[in-house]
């Protein structure tokens, strides 16, 4: 099997959320036949009756099912559609996804900025030479900002300089499937001696390690063993190391071992160089002006800023016309006003809302009550309430508490708000929540 019991789950999940939301017989002609037929990396394999249903269900529903895995599922994935012909072209591509580096991300294409400097660099230091202070090297940020392209950039460049090196690269997703798929087949020794012998092992994505046992165990085990060896070990995860409360405190606390480093999100000159870099990638002719309306408007992850090039050269393709601003503003119309309607929820909020207070998400959700962090709570509840559609109840829930308890916070911060510095303050996070 391809993908986890999770995964399937969720999937299931999707497309009940898709029959409530279309109409009967939609549901039934164009999601009903769909399979789930693998989950590898980032990108979803799904698979149709035959290529015409296909091709229609991507013209017209493409964005949403895309909005309906992007609910149930933590990471954004890539939605390729097949027909059942194409069964062992899938299997080519699953197969390349589990071992093999991607050519196309180095260290050449990579740009640097303020918000990846320090991840870069470090990447840098042990592709250079395995580290001891380095090891395990921890990148952490967003999706969308640069590290799986790092991860890739390393083992390109050691294999450039030594082909004979051993270089593993693996979500730890695959990882845990192929352990399962290993200890089914009473077989776990193949995959301990492939993780063994690697020179450089790097983990991608560490924070789905989190939910099988035997996984971590297991990783647990390479961990010791590599580092010991003085193998280079690189981990990418969409959070720090003590913000990962599925995994053992003993692997977690390792983590910290080494450097943990961080990526952020590009600022605008750093968005333009990428957008410039992505061009020329592609062979692209693209004016200063659009690539700054870009970097403008499309301010979230690197992914999107792909993404605008993307239908930018596509819509250039099929009317045969350069790219120009009037057509950029047509083309990025959709995602312009994504960004402004996009939603805002709970999540969102308390994340701001701790950043401004330099707390962390969890102290919001958490069960202490320090003055401080009761305040900064109650702001959280109210701005939730004011800049969203939630109940109460359901805006209980995301702090683990009463709908009462909401109410009551709304009201202290109400309140407080005649107080003339408080209310900007209150309202200058509202607006970061808006801009975010
Ligand atoms: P993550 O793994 O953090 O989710 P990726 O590494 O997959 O993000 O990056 C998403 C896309 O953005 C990739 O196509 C990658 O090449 C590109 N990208 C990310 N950071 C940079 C950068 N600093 N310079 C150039 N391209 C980048
Ligand atoms: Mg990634």
């Amino acid at each position: 099997m391809n993908y986890t019991p999770e995964q399937k789950e969720k999937w299931d999940k999707a497309l009940s959320y898709i029959q409530g939301a279309v109409d009967t017989f939609s549901y039934t002609m164009w999601f009903k036949p769909l399979k789930l037929y693998a989950i590898s990396g980032q990108t979803m394999y799904i698979l149709g009756a035959n290529s015409f249903a296909l091709q229609h269900l991507k013209t017209r529903y493409g964005s949403t099912l895309e909005q309906a895995m992007d609910k149930v599922f933590d990471i954004q994935y890539n939605l390729e559609y097949y027909g059942p012909e194409q069964i062992s072209l899938i299997e080519e591509k699953l197969s390349a996804a589990q071992s093999t580096l991607n050519r196309k991300y180095t260290f050449d294409n990579f740009v640097v900025g303020d918000g990846n400097k320090f991840a870069y660099v470090a990447a840098a230091a042990v592709a250079d030479a395995p580290s001891e202070a380095y090891n395990p090297l921890f990148i952490y940020g967003g999706v969308g900002l640069g590290k799986t392209h790092l991860l890739n950039a390393v083992g390109n460049y050691v294999l450039s300089r030594d082909p004979s090196k051993n270089v593993l690269l693996m979500t730890s997703e695959a990882m845990t499937n192929q352990l399962i798929e290993g200890i089914s087949k009473k077989n776990t020794a193949e995959l301990r001696a492939r993780l063994r012998k690697a020179d450089y092992l790097m983990v991608d994505d560490i924070q789905f390690l989190g939910k099988t046992k035997v996984s971590q165990e297991e990783f647990f085990n390479t961990f010791n063993d590599l580092r010991e060896n003085h193998k280079q070990i690189i981990i990418s995860s969409d959070r720090p190391p003590r913000e990962l409360p599925e995994i053992e405190e003993r692997l977690r606390s390792r983590f910290e071992w080494g450097l943990i480093v961080d990526v952020q999100k590009p600022d605008y000159e750093t968005r333009v160089a990428i957008l410039r870099q992505k061009a020329m990638d592609e062979g692209l002719y693209v004016p200063d002006d659009v690539m700054e309306y870009i970097a403008q408007n499309v301010n979230s992850n690197i992914r999107a800023l792909e993404g605008s090039l993307a239908s930018l050269q596509a819509r250039s393709k099929l009317m045969g016309a350069p790219i120009d601003m009037d057509m950029t503003r047509s083309a990025l119309s959709s995602l312009v006003t994504t960004r402004e309607d996009r939603k805002i929820d709970c999540p969102l909020i308390i994340n701001i809302v701790a950043d401004k207070y330099g707390m962390e998400p969890a102290d919001l959700t958490g069960k202490r009550r320090s003055q401080e962090i009761a305040l900064a709570r109650q702001v959280a509840m109210y701005i939730c309430r004011e800049m969203t559609d939630l109940s109460t109840t359901a805006i209980g829930k995301a702090f683990g508490r009463d709908h009462t308890t909401v109410l009551h916070g709304c009201e202290k911060i109400e309140s407080g708000m005649e107080d003339y510095g408080f209310k900007k303050r209150v309202e200058e996070i509202m607006k970061a929540v808006r801009d975010d």
